[in-house]
């Protein structure tokens, strides 16, 4: 399918005829006089802010009448929402956009099947290390239009600061070097020679993993020459089974770990961290229309059997005729 900014006549359309306010999700619904709303009405940018509303009908209201270019919602929960102040707490998110992929296997030069199947991916093991690794359980997972949000509301997380956000996010997506000792359930593991996958969270050797799996010889890593990007990529298949024996440098550890190094700094654009660490961001609100794209933001109930191409897309699209 090809991708069409919406006229102002189909966002009239979306959000007169098919727009419910019952679309934007419960969480955002329970907690909507806490938060600040933002739109865009001309396509430049979210400069209407400090919006709030009382209940869901002002917003329905706003809405049909408004039919904005887009609009957003704080992550932040405030006491005085109109002026952005008294902050309470913010969801902790994560914003996968296929479009800013480190490593991708499309060349469309935007968004398609294939890079918002690999952001899926991403998701998925997001989610896994959430629940898993946190055992957190108030997440919610958005189609953006271009790629995914994940956002985790459990009490835990939601008065963290910007610091820790960081470094949940560098765990998140391995790109922080375990380091050289590390202690687990009461053991230290010395990891002077680095031997992956040894003693290393599971996390980091998996997201390692899946960017080797993904490696393509024209890819530019700092510190890390053609030829051993070339080996690593000839002998890939191993690592499917975990066979990581052929991985290791002869010469030294050296070598590699600036490989390791170099794929996990890839790693952190995997996610946008400026989004996780930003307290006070607006999200694309959930139900609201991506009109770049023509796509609906939507609420996902099930990663697995949930097609963008089949769900995010608004009946203006399905009746255009050219
Ligand atoms: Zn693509």
């Amino acid at each position: 399918m090809e991708f069409k900014t919406a006229t102002p006549q189909e966002r009239r359309q979306y959000y007169r005829e098919e727009w419910d306010v019952k679309d934007v999700p419960r969480f955002i619904r329970d907690s909507l006089y806490q938060r600040e709303f933002g739109f865009d009405h001309y396509g430049r940018g979210p400069n209407d802010r400090y919006k709030v509303f009382r209940n869901s009908d002002y917003l329905r209201k706003f809405m049909r009448v408004r039919t904005p270019f887009a609009a957003y919602s704080s992550v932040a929960f405030y006491e005085k929402p109109n002026r952005r102040d008294g902050w309470l707490k913010s969801e902790l998110v994560f914003d996968v956009d296929a479009k800013d992929l480190p490593v991708r296997s499309c060349e469309c030069g935007s968004v398609c099947e294939i890079c918002l199947e690999q952001a899926k991916e991403i998701v998925r093991d997001i989610l896994d290390t959430l629940q898993g690794d946190f055992g957190l359980k108030n997440i919610y997972t958005i189609y953006s239009g271009r790629g995914y949000h994940v956002r985790v509301l459990d009490e835990e997380v939601m008065p963290l600061d910007s610091e820790v956000r960081g470094q949940i996010v560098k765990y998140m997506v391995g790109a922080d070097v375990p380091r050289s000792k590390y202690s687990r359930d009461g053991m230290t593991y010395n990891l002077e020679h680095f031997t992956i996958p040894f003693g290393y969270p599971r996390v980091f050797t998996e997201r390692v993993k899946k960017s080797i799996l993904h490696l393509n010889e024209d890819i530019m890593l700092e510190d890390v020459n053609k030829k051993l990007v070339k080996d690593v990529i000839k002998n890939r298949e191993l690592i499917l089974n975990n066979q990581w024996g052929p991985f290791k440098n002869k010469k030294g550890p050296l070598r590699y770990k600036k490989l390791i190094k170099s794929l996990a700094f890839l790693n952190l654009s995997l996610v946008d961290a400026k989004v996780s660490i930003d307290l006070k961001r607006i999200l694309r609100l959930p139900s609201s229309l991506h009109s770049i794209v023509s796509m609906k933001c939507t609420e996902i109930n099930n990663l697995e059997t949930f097609d963008p191409f089949r769900d995010a897309v608004p009946k203006f699209v399905q009746e255009r005729k050219d």
